[in-house]
């Protein structure tokens, strides 16, 4: 006698029934309530898997006969889901595994980066990546073999895993390991059975062209997903590939957020007196900007022309700001005679006075190249190095 009937009542099933008749009794009642055949069934299916799962187990059932539901500990479902106990009782030959609903199972994304130039971010272009990636065989469709060779795999019983009790003393301990003969897949094809296209592995790699919008305005490492692109697995969603784009240097131009940064150099009559100079943008068009006379640039000096930086992604009209640093270019000393110099002296405002303390006492110098090399340890000369790496000849001279 059994204290409950309620679970073989579930399965339709007597409480003498042999593992064979709750085996078969599961199977058709699962399929019939499958969530897939059968929305409207609500916890049907929960409740025949519930049921299945413990008079499966020879343990459990004993248990259940003895005392009923209450002698099971846990609440119920105690390893499995129901979809995860409908699949490994029917494997993914059976075809459902694909519309798993109540827990999808997603494959894993892929991240690839793409350079791309400062010009290109703002105009805008499409670029072609090329990849390799594994798509469900066509001609087997993801089975593996002919319809019907794939067999459920005995030593796991279709799960891919293998129990391996470890006895330490007294103790019991029980493992999982991924099966060894079905290498965890729950089934298995014969040898001559198997697809010849993939080989049985349900899978083949597939060169692909993905077309990569590159919109105006976009940024270094922003990220542009194609969804469900990613490597393809019979019964699983794909996951995303992901572009990460990567700004590369411009030799020109500097970005900081949708403002430009450009170094320009103007020579010293320029920067006193105004005219002109040009600045190839990124698309290619000239800006004449014109210094007006009477501005006077200093040398350092940032001035700035609006909208004239990159585009906003999204809003590829709202552009941001070109600032200008300013590189004044002295002449150097070749142009000096000393007819341009007095031209120079009644032009230019009138000299500085240099004032000593009359008491002081005074030593007459002249100037005198720095020579870098001979000076690379001291601190001072080590940060002049730096500025010159930036700025070659402006800072220093050798002789
Ligand atoms: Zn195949
Ligand atoms: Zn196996």
């Amino acid at each position: 006698m059994v204290k409950d009937t309620k679970l073989y009542d579930t399965l339709g099933v007597s409480p003498d029934a042999t593992e064979n008749e709750l085996k078969k009794a599961y199977r058709k009642l699962a399929l019939k309530y499958h969530p897939d055949k059968n929305p409207n069934a609500g916890d049907k299916f929960k409740d025949i898997s519930h049921a299945y799962e413990i008079l499966s187990d020879s343990e459990k059932r004993a248990t259940y006969d003895r005392f009923g539901e209450e002698g099971l500990s846990g609440d119920g479902m105690s390893g499995m889901g129901a979809e995860d106990l409908f699949s490994s009782f029917f494997g993914d030959a059976f075809g459902f595994g694909s519309q798993r609903r109540s827990r999808p199972q997603k494959g894993k994304d892929m991240v690839h980066t793409i350079k791309v130039s400062l010009e290109e971010l703002y105009n805008g272009t499409t670029k072609k990546l090329s990849l390799l990636k594994n798509v469900v065989c066509s001609s087997c469709e993801g089975r593996g073999g002919k319809e019907g060779s794939v067999k459920k795999c005995t030593t796991c019983d279709g799960t891919g895993i293998k129990l391996v009790i470890h006895r330490i003393g007294p103790m019991i301990q029980q493992m999982q390991q991924t099966c060894p003969d079905c290498n965890g897949e729950g089934s298995i094809i014969k040898e001559k059975d198997r697809c010849k296209v993939c080989k049985g592995k349900k899978v083949v790699k597939e060169k692909k062209i993905l077309e990569v919008f590159v919109d105006k305005g976009m940024v270094d490492q922003q990220k542009i997903t194609f969804s469900g692109e990613a490597d393809q697995q019979p019964g699983i969603t794909p996951g995303d590939i992901h572009i990460i784009l990567e700004e590369r240097e411009h030799p020109r131009f500097k970005r900081k957020g949708s403002d430009l940064y450009y170094e320009a150099k103007i020579d010293l009559l320029t920067a006193l007196t105004g005219g002109e100079f040009s600045i190839k943008h990124l698309d290619d068009r000239y800006l004449k900007v014109t210094i007006i006379p009477g501005e006077i640039i200093k040398n350092g000096e940032t001035k700035c022309i609006t909208g004239e930086g990159m585009p906003t992604y999204r809003r590829p009209f709202d552009k941001g700001n070109l600032i200008i640093n300013f590189e004044v270019e002295f002449p150097d000393a070749s142009w000096y005679t000393p007819e341009k110099a007095s031209l120079l002296e009644t032009a230019l405002p009138s000299r500085k006075q240099d004032s000593i303390p009359k008491d002081a006492i005074v030593d007459e110098v002249t100037l005198s190249d720095v020579d870098t090399s001979r000076n690379r340890s001291g601190d001072r000369y080590a940060r002049r190095d730096d500025m010159d790496e930036e700025q070659p000849g402006v800072q220093c001279a050798t002789q």
